[in-house]
């Protein structure tokens, strides 16, 4: 078994296992220490290469929309560390030892929360004895949502049924109660998140609060201008069913009046039976829906195959949980990429 199977077997354990926390926890521990081992032997292998800096507050971050916040409210006063490298999908990524190094030695370590980095609390003890680094869950304040509740339709419901018959009804609640931790994909919650942001730079280097909260207010000012062009223009579109490839943006849809349709669950590895992708093609003909939604970290095969399937079209919704490298290259960030999705939600809605 590759590591990555091991992985994936360990999360279809854990979700049979809700409640049985001390195997579970067995089961991470010896497979952090796997990953360890199997990546230092293959060396610096897609490992971050930033560094921490001497005499400037040094951050690190988890993912990209964590990053370019911090980064951003930071400025010359901060050197951020992103700890998922370029074109890989946060969902099942683990830190690796120099990350460990990095973190020990940093003041801050600003990460998503709301379930997204389930390694973090073993992370944490893992960090030196002597690190005096402050965690902060940066969603923190965002009224969360639970992943069938908000889905609603049928699909999510129907299918955390079939998987989870045969169990008791507190594992079945359980699991039908994950959190939604894709907070950031909505301007909304995205401000809340930079507001967290802006005050735990403040508090570990209170010395400069001057120049934080003047970048910050800028950055809320662009948040606010773009929550308001998604508030405004999606107001008006006819349709407000949308079909997309993992169920990343029920907090777009909660704050925007849209009803998001998943193929697959809340990570991207939640892969859906062919039963599922029939009744997803019914309701597309049903709904007259005019594009599937795929996204480029993740393989759109399920995306494409639903769309011939029902007879539509492909096109992109950005999630936002990383940039490919061709992003980088054309300088893309949060604000270019979110008004692409808006475009695209306009052609698709019309
Ligand atoms: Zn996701």
């Amino acid at each position: 078994m590759t590591v990555m199977q091991k992985k994936r077997q360990v999360r279809l354990d854990r979700s049979s296992r809700i409640g049985k926390q001390s195997t579970w926890k067995m089961l991470w521990s010896g497979l952090l220490i796997l990953s360890l081992l199997v990546l230092s032997a293959c060396g610096q292998n897609s490992e971050s290469t930033a560094k921490i800096v001497e005499g400037k507050v040094n951050v690190v971050t988890t993912f990209y929309p964590v990053y370019a916040f911090t980064a951003t409210i930071g400025g010359e006063d901060a050197n951020v560390i992103n700890l998922l490298p370029t074109g890989v999908e946060p969902h099942d990524w683990t830190p690796k030892s120099q990350d460990i190094v990095n973190t020990s030695k940093a003041q801050l370590f600003l990460y998503n929360g709301a379930g997204l980095e389930g390694w973090v609390p073993n992370f944490l003890k893992s960090l030196n004895n002597d690190s005096k680094v402050k965690a902060v869950a940066v969603s923190e304040g965002v009224k969360l949502l639970t992943a069938e509740g908000d889905d609603g339709h049928g699909h999510g419901e129907e299918h955390a049924a079939d998987d989870h018959a045969d169990e008791s009804g507190n594992e079945q609640q359980a699991v039908d109660h994950h959190i939604d931790p894709h907070t950031w994909v909505s301007p909304k919650s995205a401000m809340i998140m930079a507001e967290n942001i802006k005050n735990s730079l403040v508090e570990v280097d209170p010395a400069h609060k001057k120049g934080y909260e003047q970048r910050y207010s800028e950055l809320r000012t662009k948040l606010e201008a773009l929550d308001q062009r998604f508030t405004n223009e999606l107001a008006s579109v006819p349709n407000k069913e949308i079909v997309v490839s993992h169920q990343a943006f029920g907090y777009l849809a909660r704050d925007y009046g849209l009803t998001q349709h998943a193929i697959m669950g809340l990570s991207p590895d939640a892969e859906p039976t062919g039963q599922d992708i029939v009744k997803l093609a019914k309701l597309v003909k049903d709904e007259g829906i005019k594009y599937i939604f795929f996204e480029e970290l993740v393989s759109d095969k399920l995306a494409k195959t639903l769309a011939s399937e029902a007879g539509v079209q492909t096109m992109v919704l950005n999630p936002v949980e990383g940039l490919t490298q061709e992003q980088v290259n054309n300088k893309d960030d949060y604000f270019t990429l979110m008004q692409k999705n808006l475009q695209n939600l306009l052609i698709a809605l019309k």
